[in-house]
């Protein structure tokens, strides 16, 4: 049945259609991936094929046309394949280096990167935060510098995922001295420019089918045409990027923190302890009831927060509400999950030590816990 009044039969379908893409071609392989710390390449292509890179983007650009919601499911399902890796740099793909392409992008830039994107011919990286800064955008120090019909790009920009093999970057760059928001701007940036290079691939606690880089810009030359949008106005170019960024990472957080549910659930009817499954006892199945409970109030505030956003409009402070709420309800209820596995839930032969890990960056990536309540406080007039 349709879940109204967000979902149609069409969603149903579309849901199922991933259900069952995930199952099949993801969840297979993703021991494999997480050891090898990537998953290959050819997954991009296949879901570019499938055309679920573009679901809510238009037919003209090379999507599939769909709504935004469409975007949410695909959100929601990957994050029930086994880790929040894959799903992290699919997103990116989808939902973080794309969108400003398609809105402030011209027709040649739609042509040379967003739409190869869409077909996951072309991997894209987005590129905002640097060594020493991550939360405060304005302060980046990575600078283009006209020269005639070229810019000319120098910095470092770190924990960038999609990183060691992303084919362009999607790229915040300083292009004055002004230190306000009027000296940021954007650029897309193809990696085969000499000058580009990858720093190194960085460890990490979770995530780890995803990769994660240091890139560094050194005398990168850009033609003109690789700006995006108008010069100047990358910081709110970017402010609203991560609105799409928030929304997705909390329609991602609920699908994970299902799958940590489900898993827990299943656990605890089947472990005996005196003698009986330990959902019997009280305690257990309170938790698991109040865990649900939890699931169901982010994801109705996820879904409002949504609608509205697919309206067109952009209320940031009901994003960073819906992003702060949903992550940390996620990470809360991997970590009970993962109490309820008693001493497997800490082996890594369980997969809810690995829930438990990838569930803890989305309170960091995207814009911390702690940026959330200083926007949400500061909309409150505090
Ligand atoms: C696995 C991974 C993948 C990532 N992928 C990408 C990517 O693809 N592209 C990209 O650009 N970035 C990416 N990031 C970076 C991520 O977005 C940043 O780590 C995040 O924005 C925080 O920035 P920071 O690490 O510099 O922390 P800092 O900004 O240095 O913050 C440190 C601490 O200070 C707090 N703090 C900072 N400012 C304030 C303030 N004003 N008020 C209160 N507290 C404050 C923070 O909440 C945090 O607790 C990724 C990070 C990780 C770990």
């Amino acid at each position: 049945m349709p879940y109204e009044p967000y979902f149609t039969e069409e969603h149903d379908q579309l849901r199922k259609m991933i259900r069952k893409f995930v199952e099949n071609e993801i969840k297979p392989f993703v021991d494999e991936w997480e050891e090898e710390g990537m998953f290959p390449r050819s997954l991009f292509n296949r879901m570019g094929e499938l055309g679920l890179l573009g679901l809510h983007y238009p037919e003209e650009v090379g999507g599939q046309g769909g709504d935004y919601f469409s975007g949410l499911i695909l959100a929601e399902e990957m994050n029930k394949c086994g880790c929040g890796g894959v799903p992290m740099a699919i997103a990116v793909q989808t939902d973080m280096a794309t969108p400003p392409i398609y809105k402030f992008g011209t027709k040649d830039q739609h042509e040379r990167f967003l739409k190869p994107a869409l077909r996951g011919e072309k991997i894209a990286a987005i590129g905002i935060t640097e060594p020493n800064n991550g939360s405060d955008v304005m302060g980046i120090q990575t600078r283009a510098r006209r020269d005639g019909d070229e810019w000319v790009i120098n910095g470092t920009k770190t924990f960038i995922t999609n990183g060691t093999r992303a084919d362009f970057v999607t790229l915040v760059t300083r292009t004055s001295d002004d230190p306000g928001p009027k000296g940021i701007s954007l650029f897309l940036v193809e990696t085969n420019h000499p000058g580009f290079s990858v720093g190194k691939k960085l460890e990490k606690v979770g995530m780890r089918s995803s990769d994660t880089a240091e890139l560094i810009f050194d005398d990168v030359r850009v033609p003109h045409e690789n700006l995006l949008g108008e010069e100047g106005k990358g910081f709110y170019q970017i402010m609203w990027q991560l609105q799409g960024e928030r929304m997705i990472g909390a329609a991602g957080a609920i699908g994970g923190a299902e799958k940590s549910y489900e898993l827990a659930l299943n656990y605890a009817k089947t472990r005996i302890a005196f003698n009986q499954p330990i959902s019997n006892f009280q305690v257990i199945a309170h938790l698991l009831a109040e865990m649900k409970t939890q699931i169901e109030a982010c994801r109705e505030l996820t879904y409002a927060t949504a609608y509205r956003f697919a309206k067109g409009e952009v209320p940031s402070k009901e994003i960073s509400m819906t992003k702060l709420a949903a992550v940390q309800m996620a990470h809360w209820v991997a970590d009970r999950a993962l109490q309820i596995f008693g001493g497997n839930g800490y082996m890594a032969e369980y997969p809810i030590e690995r829930a438990w890990r990838d569930s803890r960056l989305a309170r960091i990536g995207g814009g911390t816990d702690e940026i959330m309540k200083e926007i949400i406080a500061k909309q409150m007039g505090l």
